[in-house]
């Protein structure tokens, strides 16, 4: 296969053919990011999409999913995403889900018939970085898009049958900021109603404006037992009928979760409090990665 850069995936997509159709990410601002610091946003030369296509169906035979990279595929424009679809489907008949990462931008780019259409050509899953839904925090990070555009993209994901996993970044406030953050994600999530919100904790990336502001005494990281009551109080904060499964398996969390709510509401909040109470082992600081 041919990549440039490091495509990155979703914990959800570990086993999943990773077909690199674009570079970069057409935002590439966030404040915490730097996937795609120095890679230019673009689609990979057909012939490329093409050479990996054949790679693929040569030699992931046993790979029934497959991953769309880089940042944001869902805003490549419609005809090349409904062509790609086909031509996944032609060369791959097996693979049984296509997935990629959407934004507010990208979802609210995308008419109802155009999803509708993906979904029947194929596309299965969508993965939307929420991180907050603090508009304030989501604006001081350079997010690019509002919570209120994520909820609103992420409603009509589901209303053409798509599935949709949401991400959130502990920490990402700040000690400052995390009851709010905490809080109003908690709300963002019982509106936005994806199937599966992941929940990811901060790491700071040198060369990031937040990795400058912790160097210069300007953003303060929280503590992984403040990261976990922020992550109960999000928790908290999702209504209580709401429906989703919960990850907090990502490479970075320093306690690792899964769950169906409502069901497991309280048994996650209790395995957070035995790691807070230091009954339960966390996740070594040199294990934790991106
Ligand atoms: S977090 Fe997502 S949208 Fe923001 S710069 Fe990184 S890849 Fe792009």
């Amino acid at each position: 296969m041919h990549y440039e850069g490091n495509p990155i995936r979703p914990p959800s997509e570990a086993g999943s053919i990773i077909l690199q159709v674009a570079t970069g990410c057409p935002h590439n601002r966030c404040a915490f990011c730097g996937a795609y610091r120095g890679l230019s946003w673009r689609t990979k030369p057909d012939e490329t999409i093409e050479a990996d296509l054949e790679f693929a169906s040569r030699y992931c035979q046993r790979q029934d999913r497959i991953f769309l990279a880089d940042g944001d595929c869902l805003a490549l424009p419609f005809p090349f995403l409904a062509d790609l679809m086909a031509r996944i489907r032609e060369k791959l008949p097996r693979v049984r889900r296509i997935s990629l990462y959407g934004s507010g931008r990208s979802m609210a780019g995308k008419s109802g018939r155009e999803l509708a259409e993906l979904k029947r050509l194929g596309l299965n899953r969508v993965y939307v970085g929420l991180e907050s839904g603090d508009e304030e925090l989501l604006a001081k990070v350079s997010k690019g898009c509002t919570a209120e555009s994520m909820i609103e993209g992420a409603v009509r994901l589901r209303e053409a049958g798509l599935f949709v996993s949401a991400t959130v970044l502990t920490g990402l406030a700040g000690r400052e900021g995390s009851e709010r953050h905490a809080r109003l994600t908690g709300r963002a999530l019982s509106r936005m109603r994806p199937h599966q919100a992941a929940f990811l904790t901060l790491m700071l990336v040198p060369g990031t404006p937040m990795h400058r502001d912790a160097t210069g005494g300007r953003f303060v990281l929280p503590g992984p037992e403040e990261m976990l009551a922020e992550l109960g109080e999000m928790i908290k904060n999702i209504d209580p009928q709401a429906r989703m499964q919960v990850h907090a398996n990502h490479a970075s969390n320093y306690l690792p979760l899964a769950g169906r709510l409502p069901r497991d509401r309280e048994a996650i909040l209790a395995a957070i409090e035995a790691a807070r109470s230091g009954a339960t082992p966390l996740k070594p600081e040199h294990l934790r990665a991106l």
